[in-house]
């Protein structure tokens, strides 16, 4: 059996037509380009969700756009590497990139980021929000999902992981042992810092200066199999659910 076709600009403008019409789901992939510890790559948080969408696709048959591979990184912005965008940004050309798609026909759309803060989660809600809105009296209006793969990755915690693993920790390091094993670089210890929790901070990173926020040292490739066949059932349900 021939494997499909997942990724949207591999298609011919006639294909592209055909899969508008068959209204086929468009998962967007949103990561970024962000320190990770001394043990992972800046694109960390975009080869998650890349992988994820890929797995997913493969079984659903939808297609993956071109990934946003920058985010909205407020709290490590100051650390070597992070190239962070402003939230304006993202919130425009995620409405840009929405728009166009349903004016090519699509209606359909799962937002997967690999990167979580908040600011940046709130930019693309706000931006499929708008979108919503602007088409809210069509006949076939849009459907938009928009969720972090650290949605997921997180209700495996307390069972399977500390309650206090995040960036760069046990979770993350494993899943990208599992998908780009040659990109974990070396070891690195674990963290576990006091950041204020409700406080603006102008450096956050001299809260956490290692750039970590739990343990790499407990992370294995199995974990992050584990971890990514979590997500990418989850992914497939929801886009199960678009289809409804
Ligand atoms: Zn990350």
């Amino acid at each position: 059996m021939k494997t499909p076709k997942v990724w949207f600009d591999e298609l011919t403008m006639r294909e592209a037509e055909q899969a508008a019409k068959n209204d086929t789901v468009i998962i967007i992939p949103v990561g970024s380009v962000e320190e990770h510890g001394i043990h992972l790559p800046l694109c960390t948080d975009s080869i998650q969700p890349e992988y994820i969408a890929q797995e997913a696709a493969k079984k659903t048959r939808t297609l993956i756009a071109p990934p946003l591979r920058y985010g909205v990184c407020n709290s490590t912005r100051n650390f070597p590497g992070t190239i962070s965008i402003q939230f304006e940004t993202l919130r425009s050309i995620t409405k840009d990139v929405l728009e166009e798609f349903i004016r090519n026909g699509f209606t359909k759309f799962l937002i997967l980021s690999g990167h979580a803060g908040q600011s940046h989660m709130a930019a693309l809600r706000l931006a499929a929000q708008q979108v919503i809105w602007n088409h809210e009296k069509q006949k076939k209006h849009p459907r938009i999902q928009v969720c972090s793969d650290y949605d997921f990755a997180y209700e495996l915690k307390g069972k399977h992981f500390d309650e206090k693993d995040g960036h760069a920790g046990t979770i993350e390091t494993s899943r990208v042992k599992a998908i780009k094993p040659d990109l974990v670089k070396t070891k690195a210890q674990k963290h576990y810092p006091t950041i204020p929790r409700f406080e603006v901070l102008a450096n956050p990173e001299t809260y956490f200066p290692a750039g970590i926020i739990g343990d790499p040292t407990t992370a294995t490739t199995k974990k992050g199999q584990m971890i990514n066949k979590c997500i990418t059932e989850q992914t497939v349900k929801l886009i199960e659910e678009l289809r409804k």
